[in-house]
Parts: C-alpha cells; sequence; structure tokens
C-alpha cells in the first residue's frame, strides 16, 4: 500500500489549531455539538438533492449515529449525508480559510480566558474536534457513481495526511482518538446528556450506540401556544450555536399574499466586526421543512444580516437553481413580508418594554442606520425606531423622534439635530446657542453618519429635519452695545478682504450669544462634519473640494465691536484677530486642519494681552 499524502494547513488554520489545542480549556464539550452540526448539515443537503430530483431518493434513511468505544477511547460521529470527495477534504478542512478564522482568532485575543463556546458561531467548529481528540480522522465519500473514499487524519500540530479508503460509505464518518484527559467522552451516559442539552433540535434521528435519542420535530411549523419558552431557547441556542439567550424572538405565520412559518431571533450581541468581518445572513430558507439553502441571498435585506432563524414557505419549488431563486419574484415577496412584520415587531417592543428596546438599539443601531441609507422602501418605519439624546433628555437618556415632535411648541417648524463629539460639546457649540436662547430642543447626534441618516429622512410627522448649523433661526437684538447694521456690514466686508480666499462670504448672525463667529459650510445640504467625513471617505479618489465656509458674526459680541474699531487704529493687530477669529470658527465645526498656525498666532496675541510685545507681527 503506497504512503499516505503529507499536507500543511494553510497558516491562519494552524494558528487556529495551536489555541484550540493548547489554551481551550472550557466549554470543551462543544466540540460534540459542532460535529454533530456538521453531520446535520451533510443530511440536509442530501435531502434537499433528493426533494428536488437531483438524487434519487435511497433506501437508507438520512440520519447520525455516534458510536463509543470506552476500551479504546475513540467517539466516531458518521452520518450518510453528502460526503465529500477528496478535493472537498482539502478545502474544507485545512486550505481554504474561512472569513471566519480570522475574525475568530481576533475574538479569542481580546478574552481573558478563551471561550470554546465561541468557535461554532465564526464558522469553523469542525477544528474543535482537536480540543478532545489527539487524533481525528475524516473517512468521506460522495454519493456520486464511482466516487472514491478517502481518509484525512490529522493530530492537529503538523498538517494532516490523505489516503484512499476503499471500504468507505457514502457519508463520513468522523473518528476521534480522545486525549487521555477527555476520556468521558467515550462514556455513553455522559454524551446522551450533552446531545440532549445541546443538539436536541437536529432534524435527523440521532443513535447512540444503536439508540435513538432525540425526537425529530421542526419547531417553527408548529403553533405558538404549543411550543414552551424552554423549547424556543434551546432552538436559538441549537440554531446560533449560542449560548446566551436571545433579545427578541418573532414566531411568525402567513398564509397571503404567501405562505410564511417563520422563526427570527436577534442574538444578544452582534458578532460583526467592523472592516474585520462582516456578518454574513443565516436565516434558513426551508420549504416544507426541507432545507433549501442555509445562507440565502435576497430573503431579508442586508441590513438585517444579524438575524437568525428558519423561514419555511411552501410555496417554494424545490427545483430551482438558487441563483435563479435569489431573484425570483416569490423570493422578493418573502422578504418584503418578513422585513415589514419584523420592523412591526421591533416597533411593539420598544413600545413594550424601553429598557430592552435601549439595550438592542446601543448593539444594533448601526444595522438600522444602514437600512435608513440603503433600503429607500423601510426609511419611514426605520425613522420610528432611531432614538437619540438630546437637549430635553436626561444625559444618558435617548428620545425618539415622536416624543420630541410630542414636545415640540405650536411655533417651532423643524426638528434639529446637532453632531457634536458627546453631550458637553455640543452644548458648548456656538451653533447650539440660538436653541439654549429660544428654549428649542435639539437632538444631539454623535457621529457624522447619523447627520447622513437624518439628512435622508428628511422628515418626520410632517415636520422637515434640520441640522443645527443650518437652522434658519433668529434672535432679537439685545437693544443696546450692538454693532449698528451699517458697522456690521462694513466689518463683514473688510473681513472678507483680509481673510480671502479663506472665508466664502462673511455675514452678520441672528443666533450666536456668546461666541464672536461661527462657520457655516457654504454648501446648502452639507454641515461641516458631512464634509468632513465625505472628505475622509473619498480622500484615495480625490476627495471632496474643500469649499471655504461662510463666517457669520456676532454684532453684539464685544470683541467683534472692538473689531471695528481696531481695524482703523492697529490694522496689523486686527488682521491678526481676524485670523484668530477665523480658526475658532473651523475649530468649532471640525474643521481646523492644523492647529499649529492657530498656536503661534495665539502666543503672539498673548503677548500682546500681557505686554511682552507691542510690535505686531502679520501673518496667517
Ligand atoms: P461550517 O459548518 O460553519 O461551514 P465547519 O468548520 O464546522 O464550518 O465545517 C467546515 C466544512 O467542512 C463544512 O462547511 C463542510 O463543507 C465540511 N464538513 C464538515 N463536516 C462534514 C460532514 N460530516 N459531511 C460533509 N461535509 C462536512
Ligand atoms: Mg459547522
Amino acid at each position: 500500500m503506497s504512503q499516505p499524502e503529507q499536507h500543511a494547513f494553510q497558516a491562519e488554520i494552524q494558528q487556529l489549531l495551536n489555541i484550540v489545542i493548547h489554551s481551550l480549556y472550557t466549554d470543551r464539550e462543544v466540540f460534540v455539538r459542532e460535529l454533530i452540526s456538521n453531520a446535520a448539515d451533510a443530511c440536509e443537503k442530501r435531502r434537499f438533492l433528493q426533494a428536488s430530483g437531483q438524487t434519487p431518493a435511497e433506501e437508507a434513511p438520512l440520519g447520525i449515529t455516534l458510536t463509543t468505544d470506552e476500551a479504546a477511547g475513540t467517539l466516531t460521529i458518521g452520518d450518510n449525508g453528502v460526503g465529500m470527495s477528496r478535493e472537498e477534504l482539502v478545502q474544507n478542512l485545512g486550505t481554504i480559510a474561512h472569513s471566519g478564522t480570522k475574525a475568530f482568532l481576533k475574538a479569542l485575543a481580546e478574552q481573558q480566558k478563551p471561550d470554546a463556546r465561541l468557535i461554532g458561531q465564526f464558522g469553523v467548529g469542525f477544528y474543535s474536534a482537536f480540543i478532545a481528540a489527539k487524533r481525528v480522522s475524516v473517512i468521506s465519500r460522495t454519493h456520486a457513481g464511482g466516487a472514491e473514499g478517502w481518509q484525512w487524519s490529522s493530530e492537529g500540530g503538523n498538517g494532516y495526511t490523505l489516503e484512499p479508503a476503499p471500504d468507505a460509505t457514502p457519508g463520513t464518518r468522523i473518528v476521534l482518538e480522545l486525549k487521555d484527559d477527555a476520556k468521558t467522552f467515550a462514556e455513553p451516559g455522559h454524551l446522551e446528556q450533552l446531545i440532549k442539552r445541546y443538539s436536541n433540535f437536529v432534524a435527523f434521528p440521532l443513535d447512540l450506540n444503536g439508540k435513538r435519542i432525540n425526537t425529530v420535530r421542526a419547531i417553527w411549523s408548529r403553533s405558538k401556544s404549543e411550543v414552551t419558552e424552554e423549547e424556543y431557547t434551546e432552538f436559538y441556542e441549537y440554531l446560533a450555536h449560542d449560548q446566551d439567550a436571545p433579545r427578541y424572538r418573532l414566531h411568525f405565520t402567513a398564509d397571503a399574499p404567501i405562505a410564511i412559518q417563520s422563526l427570527l431571533y436577534v442574538p444578544s450581541r452582534s458578532l460583526e466586526l467592523p472592516g474585520v468581518m462582516r456578518q454574513e445572513s443565516e436565516v434558513h430558507l426551508y420549504c416544507r421543512k426541507v432545507l433549501i439553502d442555509a445562507r440565502p441571498k435576497g430573503l431579508l435585506p442586508e441590513w438585517l444580516r444579524f438575524l437568525r432563524g428558519v423561514v419555511d414557505s411552501e410555496d417554494l419549488p424545490l427545483n430551482v437553481s438558487r441563483e435563479r431563486m435569489q431573484d425570483s419574484s416569490l423570493m422578493r415577496k418573502l422578504n418584503k413580508a418578513l422585513t415589514g412584520r419584523f420592523l412591526k415587531h421591533l416597533e411593539e417592543e420598544a413600545g413594550r418594554d424601553a429598557a430592552a428596546y435601549d439595550a438592542f438599539y446601543a448593539e444594533y443601531h448601526r444595522f438600522l442606520k444602514e437600512g435608513i441609507l440603503s433600503d429607500w422602501e423601510h426609511q419611514a418605519i426605520l425613522g420610528k425606531l432611531l432614538r437619540y439624546e438630546s437637549s430635553s433628555t436626561e444625559p444618558g437618556k435617548k428620545t425618539s423622534l415622536a416624543e420630541y415632535v410630542q414636545r415640540m411648541p405650536g411655533d417651532q417648524t423643524a426638528i434639529y439635530f446637532l453632531q457634536a463629539r458627546d453631550r458637553a460639546a455640543a452644548e458648548a457649540s456656538p451653533y447650539f446657542e440660538v436653541f439654549r436662547a429660544r428654549k428649542l430642543e435639539v437632538l444631539f447626534v454623535e457621529e457624522a453618519v447619523d447627520e447622513f441618516v437624518l439628512d435622508r429622512i428628511r422628515e418626520f410627522e410632517g415636520k422637515p429635519i434640520t441640522a443645527a448649523e443650518k437652522a434658519d433661526l433668529k434672535l432679537e437684538a439685545p437693544a443696546t452695545g450692538a454693532l449698528s447694521e451699517p458697522d456690521a456690514a462694513a466689518l463683514a466686508g473688510w473681513l472678507k478682504t483680509t481673510l480671502g480666499e479663506a472665508v466664502h462670504e462673511v455675514r452678520a448672525s441672528t443666533r450666536l450669544v456668546d461666541s464672536p463667529v461661527v462657520a457655516v459650510d457654504s454648501d446648502r445640504q452639507l454641515t461641516g462634519s458631512m464634509r468632513r467625513m465625505l472628505k475622509a471617505m473619498g480622500r484615495e479618489e480625490g476627495g471632496l473640494p474643500d469649499a471655504a465656509p461662510d463666517l457669520e458674526l456676532n454684532p453684539a459680541h464685544p470683541v467683534v465691536v472692538r473689531l471695528q474699531e481696531l481695524r482703523g487704529q492697529d490694522g496689523p493687530l486686527a488682521e491678526l484677530v481676524a485670523q484668530q477669529l477665523l480658526d475658532q470658527a473651523r475649530l468649532a465645526a471640525g474643521r481646523l486642519e492644523d492647529p499649529r498656525t492657530m498656536l503661534a498666532r495665539m502666543n503672539t496675541l498673548l503677548s500682546r494681552v500681557v505686554g511682552a510685545a507691542p510690535e505686531t507681527k502679520t501673518g496667517g
């Protein structure tokens, strides 16, 4: 007989295996669940091929068998599912890194004590076998006519071997030679407990040493009153490989316009790591309890990719390719019905338990905002689900747009929002002054993306949504001490000449109280922070032209009043003050790119103030 071929693991997989072998000591039993889950997946795939007429249904019913040998210290998990060819063994078990590998390594690195329970959620469950086994052998054969059996074996540390397995029957058999300290996994009693706990919902008969362990039931197809809380939670654990209870659950059925039986869950946490891993939707699509697609594209909008669950529709054809199914009108109907119903559910939950909704929102608000920016059809209802702090809420508490509108006095015409790093920055912002003075509520939004989101919604309950920076609001002019209109206009003209290209337009403001000046983006659609974000996003492609802002001045502010006289008396000093005012306005607008020139100028001004430098040098 020829020597087995020796293969190396792809580098990330090897790294993953080293961690699995050497660092995962708690919750080791998860590997049982992961291997059973893979066996069940393989059976699901085979059942689909049979149901869609692509393979003849065989005599032997699909199922999973576990066998233990306490004396030899082995555990074998077999299934008669699709099986793997030689190429598939190479690809699936060691060559091609799933996108989840990296994310899993990162998640582990962030933990003090690596948690084995995470492994299945990242799509690398197979490797958990090495938690308990010193050697893993996978003997597999597909059902294709003339297919050959192959055996894949590894001790985890040093690549794997491949050799022909002429006696293999169609399907897969995984033999675990248990580590000395993991022999309990060869005890039938212990194993039975584990299976009952983790794999109770496997959709195929599961036998342990010849004894049937589970009862197969599709809980989504039963009526709500027949399903217990416990079953719902256990099913979620089984489905999502997640031990933390889900935040929300929606079990719903419909007959028109399309038959739906569905059970959707919102996990307690989102697994998405921006820039590292984008989650994939895992709401499985069934037709009469036959799994059609575990990750169907188009069943739900992209921004609902955090959902887990099952959708069963008897209206779906089984013999259509997945690609054609994706853009079929049936899928669009399912998508519309499911999305609408789920959003309604969120709205109801928000009304029923605001604290629980806030916790959900903290975890998932990005997805809702992505929905507003990408999904025109659901914008309006998603707008109802937004929550922000505002000048009328207590710090840390959020309000909905609906509550905001309810509080609006009769003469307030618009909903206002202000973007700032945090509440303190918002309250100190010159843009907030007119709102404080007139006791108008402003939503405080922390991220520039929120400005785009609110801009996109445009209006809520008939009230336009407006950036504070763009609000057309006026304050009563103070009776005394302010510059006259002609003086203010003259000063504005001088400032424009002095500041040149750095400003687009200079004018007197009616909305400032404590600040001498404020910058307003000269583009009517954009705010300063929106421009900053567009610029950052487009840096590679040349970016957004950096248009000079408009500068508004406060005719009642002592610095402004004094500047009007000063420009006649000490031109160079007046010019320094003008430059300084512009930089302060840019700073408040988040548009001061390099504060160092401002510092140098500040020092010159301070020297004047303390009388150290009677001479004034001009300059930017
Ligand atoms: P996931 O199940 O999330 O895809 P795993 O690491 O658990 O990730 O498994 C990797 C892949 O190996 C599976 O996607 C599947 O293609 C293959 N595989 C694992 N176990 C079996 C099995 N019993 N039968 C057929 N294929 C299997
Ligand atoms: Mg798996």
